[in-house]
């Protein structure tokens, strides 16, 4: 009988699927959901065979999930991953059954599985990786997943699920290190043993208080967010030795970062081919998940200079000589670390943020006044200009008035073409943070009207 379900599932949601790209259409939770109703333990059924490491955590899943996979590309391993960001258990079964024979045998021996930390609970149990990496946990669209403590007992509750899994935490977040003690499972801890920033904006703490006690945590350097070496007066309560570890960061620029990560007694240099402070804990995490997985650190460091981002996470587009990079955001933590970046600018660029308040974007765009765009301003002639674009843009629009850019620079274009035309009219480089809808709507755009491939090609 479990055979027959199976089969079904399996060929319902390859022929949805199928569909589905028949129309022209990418990422949708349709096949799977078809395939979850026919047999609601498919994904389990599916994956036995498979070695699969789970990403989880706030932000950095897609881009720790591209950097694994390069490592998974250089180490000679065969695998699929769940490339699009369908990270519900929904996308995730998909992901599973169309890499799977009607048999219900995949095709691949490995996985690297993103999940959304609400939907881990269940696919952590019924996926039963080998390895998991919690990137960090930081608050979120609020609408969506409540407290950082909802967040963080999602992901306890998923790790709990993973019984013969190596766990990868970040020693430097206090939320989520603190996982440690109440798992069973070997633990390995990654972090940044330096402060990666000349200088940081100004940023309300995720985490101020002491998980165990409440007692405020002092700190010995900040990284960003709540992020660093923390620990607290009272309990005791500390940020554990990362036994894998960014120990200089060399260069940073608005193109990449060059690191020294130790790792069992050895230093690799690492070239990490995206820009930004959080993409320096991505590439510390993808080496901790190449660590849990057995793979050549030699190898792993390596391929962190070639990895191919994730759709809209500092994606970078060439076109007609312009570069333009588009940055995904999600809340206020991931914003601020892009103007952490973008502050490290020498040549003058233009900004652009589209706002949507669709579900997947969150409901509530109020969270646009805990990002210090006030920097922006600061940075004067290097700004060129702020175009702002999406449903919420004249909400936008009054976040940048009230930051004090001035109304010559400010543009609503609520025309995703007449945008991109706009940006590539200025003779600098655009940096465009759109959130999750806008960043599909404005990917299309570009695909359309300029030729680069859909994001599920
Ligand atoms: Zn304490």
């Amino acid at each position: 009988m479990k055979k027959i379900r199976v089969f079904f599932a399996v060929l319902a949601c390859k022929l949805a699927r199928a569909a589905i790209r028949l129309l022209g259409r990418g990422g949708t939770d349709f096949p799977g959901r078809v395939a979850l109703k026919i047999c609601p333990d498919l994904l389990g059924q599916l994956a036995k065979t498979v070695t699969t490491v789970i990403v989880t955590g706030t932000n950095g899943k897609t881009t720790t999930s591209r950097m694994i996979e390069q490592a998974f590309i250089d180490s000679g391993i065969s695998y699929f991953a769940n490339k699009t960001g369908a990270n519900l258990i929904s996308g995730i079964t998909a992901e599973f059954a169309v890499h799977s024979k009607l048999s219900g045998k995949c095709k691949y021996p490995w996985a690297v599985i993103e999940s959304d930390e609400a939907a881990f609970k269940q696919v952590g149990k019924q996926v039963n990786p080998k390895a998991v990496v919690v990137t960090n946990v930081f608050r979120d669209q609020l609408d969506r997943y409540g407290e950082v403590t909802h967040t963080l007992n999602n992901i306890r509750i998923g790790l709990q699920g993973c019984k013969n899994a190596v766990v990868c935490l970040n020693a430097d977040d206090s939320l989520s290190a603190s996982l440690a003690e109440e798992l069973p499972n070997e633990i390995l801890f990654y972090g940044v043993n330096t402060p990666i920033y000349k200088t940081r904006v100004e940023e309300v703490s995720d985490a101020p208080y002491c998980i165990k006690c409440k007692s405020e945590y002092v700190y010995d350097y900040v990284t960003y967010g709540h992020l660093g070496g923390y620990r607290c007066p009272k309990c005791g309560y500390a940020r554990p030795m990362p036994q894998v570890a960014v120990e200089e960061v060399l260069a940073s620029d608005t193109e990449h970062s060059e690191v020294v990560i130790s790792l069992d007694g050895k230093r690799y240099d690492a070239n990490v081919n995206l820009p930004g402070g959080y993409n320096i804990y991505n590439a510390v995490s993808a080496m901790a998940a190449g660590k849990a997985l057995g793979l050549d650190p030699a190898v792993v460091s390596k391929s962190l200079s070639q990895f191919a981002c994730g759709f809209g996470r500092m994606e970078k587009f060439d076109i007609d000589g312009h570069s333009l990079r588009m940055i995904l955001i999600k809340n206020p933590a991931g914003c601020n670390q892009v103007l952490n970046f973008l502050t490290d600018a020498t040549e003058p660029f233009l900004f652009v943020a589209c706002l949507n308040d669709r579900s997947f974007d969150g409901k509530d765009v109020s969270w646009i006044w805990d990002v210090d765009f006030e920097r922006l301003t600061e940075m004067g002639d290097l700004l060129t200009g702020v175009y702002v674009s999406g449903v919420r843009a004249d909400d936008m629009a009054a976040r940048f008035k009230y930051a004090g850019v001035p109304t010559e620079k400010l543009r609503v274009i609520k025309d995703y073409s007449e945008l991109l035309k706009a940006c590539l009219a200025q003779d600098r480089p655009v940096f465009i943070m759109p959130t999750y809808t806008a960043m599909l709507d404005l990917r299309a755009t570009v695909s359309k009207n300029y030729g680069f491939k859909n994001f599920w090609e």
